[in-house]
């Protein structure tokens, strides 16, 4: 199935010079929706991972999914001031503006290995975000895996030494 049809480029959101890659043309065909998760299911299945971490809002829905289908556990991580009980905080920058992730103190257990997952791997700053996260817990990041990989962008320079699996690239 070619998945690109099913993503809608807005040009300049949310702001002058950034095409922001909108899925939702994609989440609301049955089809596409299962299309993608079954195929990253399929790329992810081998690895050998205890958990799943993902950041709001978008990654929720794609993490949500595939930790049923992969029958693992899922970690919520979110913009500060979500959390309700004691968090770790990391600082970082985006594509556009700056940012801070919170995740609860003991959603990872010493030693688990984590898959970080994301809709859309832009700089690339995020995902090293989540991946200090899970490694202030005593994590192990094994992969990290997105639906889109936006390759202009040069998001594998900062995470030279992680290995990436994403569905559909620009
Ligand atoms: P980055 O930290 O630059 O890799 O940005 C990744 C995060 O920002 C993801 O959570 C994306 O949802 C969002 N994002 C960044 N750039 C875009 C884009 N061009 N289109 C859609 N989402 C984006």
């Amino acid at each position: 199935m070619e998945l690109k049809k099913f993503i809608r480029d807005i040009p300049d959101f949310p702001e002058k010079g950034i095409i922001f890659r909108d899925i939702t043309p994609l989440l609301k065909d049955a089809e596409a929706f299962k299309f993608s998760i079954d195929s990253l299911s399929e790329k992810l299945k081998d690895i050998d991972f205890d958990i799943i971490v993902a950041p709001e809002a978008r990654g929720f829905i794609f993490g949500g999914a595939l930790s049923y289908k992969l029958n693992k556990g899922l970690v919520p991580v979110r913009k500060p001031g979500k959390l309700p009980y004691k968090v770790i905080s990391e600082k970082y920058s985006l594509e556009y503006g700056e940012a801070e992730l919170q995740m609860h103190i003991d959603a990872i257990s010493k030693g688990q290995k984590v898959i970080i997952f994301d809709d859309v791997l832009a700089t690339g700053g995020t995902a090293l975000s989540l991946k200090k996260l899970v490694e202030k817990s005593g994590g192990e990041v094994v992969a990290m895996s997105f639906l889109i990989e936006l390759s202009y962008l040069n998001p594998r320079k900062i995470l030279s030494n992680d290995k990436i699996i994403s569905l559909i690239v620009y």
